[in-house]
């Protein structure tokens, strides 16, 4: 499809990950450590959010600019009150392939009426397969067999699921051979994510990341994986298939072999900021804009703008001084 819009360096805009609130029952040591999101922590009151009809605006507008898959994220976006009927109405209002991220905490008692809204497919977060490394990560103690539970329960009414690992050193990188053992042959994708600098609270550091190249080396060794074409340009995860013909495995590598060049997400976070990179400090209030009367038409034309003037790369000019940036927090813009 010619694109409808193009940024400063030739990408065109084709997904919006829209995160439909900030909280999570989970405290990720990586991404909303407990220190920082406790009690004191101030969360967006309800009044701030986006409404279902505000995020149906939002989505029929950038689908005007290019846009034909919508993400729905957070925080924990089940946890958002009938986020089933959000689906459908994103699913009604536009042709765009309508999918989540979740951390399937609450996947079974969602999965099917997810699917009835006509969700495309799920990705599932799932760092380790060993309960303690796996409740220490979470940090809320939940158990592995209740994520395992949440996936077969989204596959069994039909929802094609993928699933996302983030690999820090010293943590979970041991578990990730059994990862790969476990999901090889189940037809659910298994992606593991490089730990990132994301937001400002997490303590990241490049000895904590555990470059993918280490990773596919580590799988090769047991099950021999061979490199697959992407499907189409700017698909962040490397594609590797199993040389035995049990599927298919992905890494996104974002730290050690950044993907800029082919970036064509945009994000909004749940009080309706629009970031046009994870890494961003600055956006722009589109709730103020549709709060104070704004059309769809005009949201095409402010978007449009923020779009032509992109230049985002930091994956590609990450050093020791933009780490300490005060960027967004991951939970907040959701990933
Ligand atoms: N709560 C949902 C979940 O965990 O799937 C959705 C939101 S979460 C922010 C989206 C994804 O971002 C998850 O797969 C999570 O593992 C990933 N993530 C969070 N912090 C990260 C970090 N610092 N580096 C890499 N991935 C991260
Ligand atoms: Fe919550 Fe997802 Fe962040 Fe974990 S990664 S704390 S589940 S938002
Ligand atoms: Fe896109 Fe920003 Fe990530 Fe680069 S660093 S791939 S521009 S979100």
């Amino acid at each position: 499809m010619e694109p409808v819009v193009v940024d400063t360096r030739q990408r065109p805009l084709r997904d919006l990950r829209l995160s439909v609130t900030d909280r999570c029952n989970f405290r990720c040591r990586y991404c909303m450590p407990a220190e920082i999101f406790n009690r004191d922590y101030v969360f967006l009151r309800r009044e701030l959010l986006l409404n279902f009809e505000e995020l149906t605006t939002l989505a029929r507008a950038f689908e005007r600019l290019g846009v034909s898959k919508i993400r729905l994220t957070g925080g924990e976006p089940l946890l958002r009150k009938g986020i089933e009927d959000l689906v459908a109405l994103l699913v009604e209002a536009t042709a765009c392939e309508v999918t989540l991220t979740t951390n399937a905490s609450l996947l079974v008692r969602k999965a099917s009426a997810l699917a009835s809204a006509g969700l495309t497919r799920i990705t599932v977060s799932l760092d380790s397969l060993d309960d303690a490394v796996f409740q220490a990560m979470n940090d809320v103690g939940f158990p592995v067999g209740a994520v395992l539970d949440g996936i077969d329960a989204a596959a069994s009414v039909g929802l094609p699921v993928k699933v996302n690992a983030v690999v820090k050193r010293g943590v979970n990188d041991r578990g990730v051979v059994d990862m790969a053992r476990h999901f090889r042959g189940s037809g659910h994708i298994l992606r593991f994510i490089e730990y990132m600098d994301v937001g400002a609270t997490n303590g990241w550091c490049m000895d904590d990341v555990v470059p993918a190249s280490e990773l596919v080396n580590a799988i090769d060794a047991v099950f021999p994986i061979r490199p697959v074409k992407p499907n189409y340009r700017g698909e962040v995860a490397t594609r590797w298939r199993y040389l035995d013909g049990q599927g298919e495995i992905g890494f996104i590598t974002s730290v050690t072999q950044p993907f800029c060049s082919t970036c064509t997400r945009a994000r909004i976070s749940a009080e309706g900021m629009l970031y046009t990179c994870l890494f961003a400090w600055t956006g722009t209030d589109l709730r103020k804009v549709l709060r104070s009367g704004g059309t769809e038409e005009e949201i095409v034309d402010l978007v449009r703008g923020i779009w032509e003037a992109r230049r985002d790369r930091y994956s590609e000019i990450r050093s020791e001084a933009t780490v300490g940036l005060p960027k967004v927090e991951m939970s907040y813009i959701g990933g």
